[in-house]
């Protein structure tokens, strides 16, 4: 069996994919990956593609890479999985304890998780929490940011702004119907807005008092389109929590491990979070797994007597793995060794420089958004409901650069050990494939 299509139709016939409409996905002729080797991802019949979206924002060094490899198969040959609920496990302490030490938070406290949604929802119930275990009454509120996105479970989803076709999720959403409630969202513009950050430190000088804690995701909106901040401009928000005692949630499920250029966003952003939501990156894009990080302030709010009302209840059954905690400490080892900081900063330079040269100048392009090696090409669409993003994608795919849009922004997305030759060859493929689709819509400049 070695033929794309029956296996897209076995694929089809018992396989629910998230965000896709099943009744076409056929028809949009999706790559069924058998294999992966460095950049690249192998279908069932052999063809190679450039792996441009790292397997949605999760791949940082490639696939397959052999320290990560030998990683897994020395943790399988002591344990798989043992709970962390009441007991511990070796491979995470020392996950733990190597992630303490470069995360721009106070004294760190790790609860793993398996998906970034997940970490966001215990961030946001754990805010709520140590408000109560503090005995401070009405501080069931949170302020997020337009366009956010933090994840597609309920909580999560009502912390974000919606789109994707999900707002008819919003009777299910907390503070979205009843935003005078205690429990509200209070929501400020998005990264779109230069004063985004600015209306934010007004809202919370007006809701202090009622807030849980400020939500961001500090320096890129990804989920967005790729939105950016400026990274000096979070000085007054930072100020104002202070000022009114409210905690700052950091969602860098996107933008951590490296991704921007630093280890974490917030370190460009001056950023300490109270509580930080990792996930996508953590193992390098091996397996599920996520962690809330606590400073140690928020932690000690619930400490108390054994199976008092002070404890955190809550806990997933993979939480701290032991094959992804594995992963995830040699992944934070590589990333040190092969000085993937420096790549990220050097190959952004490059696709900043050939996105300005050959894609802004086309006239299906509406805007290049860089910040590290996170990228949007939004496009120019002369009409809604042409579908341009999935068309150029599409042509991208034809070409064996594998792309998959947010609407009409193209993500651009690439391994963070990414070589010069293959941003050349993203950007170029890029454009060629949006000259196709923009052209056969006719003339544009
Ligand atoms: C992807 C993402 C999430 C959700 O992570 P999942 O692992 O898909 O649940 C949350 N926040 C941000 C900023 C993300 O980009």
């Amino acid at each position: 069996m070695v033929d794309a299509r029956s296996w897209g139709e076995r694929d089809a016939a018992v396989v629910w994919h998230g965000f896709t409409q099943m009744a076409s996905y056929l028809d949009n002729e999706p790559i069924i990956v058998e294999a992966g080797e460095g950049h690249e991802v192998i279908d069932v019949e052999g063809r190679r593609y450039l792996d441009a979206i790292s397997s949605l924002w999760v791949t940082t060094l490639g696939h397959r890479v052999p320290e990560l490899d030998q990683a897994v198969r020395d943790q399988i040959d002591r344990i798989a999985h043992s709970t962390l609920l009441g007991n511990g496990n070796r491979t995470v302490i020392e996950l733990a304890e190597a992630l303490a030490a470069v995360v721009p938070v106070d004294r760190p406290h790790f609860l793993f998780a398996s998906d970034g949604a997940a970490a966001v929802e215990q961030a946001l119930k754990i805010a709520f929490q140590y408000w109560v275990n503090r005995g401070v009454t009405g501080r069931s509120g949170y302020l997020t940011l337009g366009h956010a996105y933090h994840g597609d479970t309920v909580g999560s989803l009502s912390l974000g702004a919606g789109g994707f076709g999900t707002d008819l999720f919003d009777p299910l959403r907390f503070g979205a119907s009843a935003p005078a409630a205690g429990s509200a969202v209070v929501r400020a513009p998005g990264y779109d807005d230069p004063d985004a950050l600015a209306v934010a430190v007004r809202l919370v000088d007006e809701h202090g008092a009622r807030l849980a804690a400020v939500v961001l995701e500090p320096l890129v909106q990804g989920a967005a389109g790729m939105l950016v901040a400026d990274p000096g401009a979070y000085g007054p928000l930072v100020e104002a929590c202070r000022r009114h005692d409210v905690l700052l949630i950091c969602d860098e499920v996107a933008t951590g491990f490296g991704r921007t250029g630093t280890l974490f966003a917030s370190e460009q952003c001056g950023l300490r979070p109270d509580l930080m939501a990792i996930g996508k990156g953590l193992t390098g894009g091996y397996l599920p797994m996520s962690a809330t990080v606590a400073a140690d302030r928020v932690y000690q709010a619930f400490l108390g007597p054994d199976l008092s009302e002070r404890t955190f209840y809550h806990g997933h059954s993979f939480s701290g793995n032991a094959l992804a905690a594995a992963v995830a400490l040699r992944h934070l080892q590589l990333v040190d060794e092969r000085q993937v900081l420096a790549n990220v900063r050097a190959r952004a330079a490059t696709l900043a420089r050939l996105a300005a040269e050959r894609l802004a100048p086309l006239g299906a392009v509406a805007d290049v958004r860089l910040c590290g090696l996170m990228g949007g090409v939004e496009l120019a669409p002369p009409a809604d409901g042409l579908r341009w993003g999935r068309r150029v994608c599409a042509a991208a795919v034809r070409r064996g650069v594998l792309l998959r849009p947010l609407g009409d922004v193209v993500v651009l997305m690439p391994p963070l050990t990414v070589t010069d030759d293959e941003v050349e060859r993203i950007v170029d493929t890029l454009a060629a494939a949006v000259v196709e689709v923009a052209g056969s819509e006719g003339p544009m400049g």
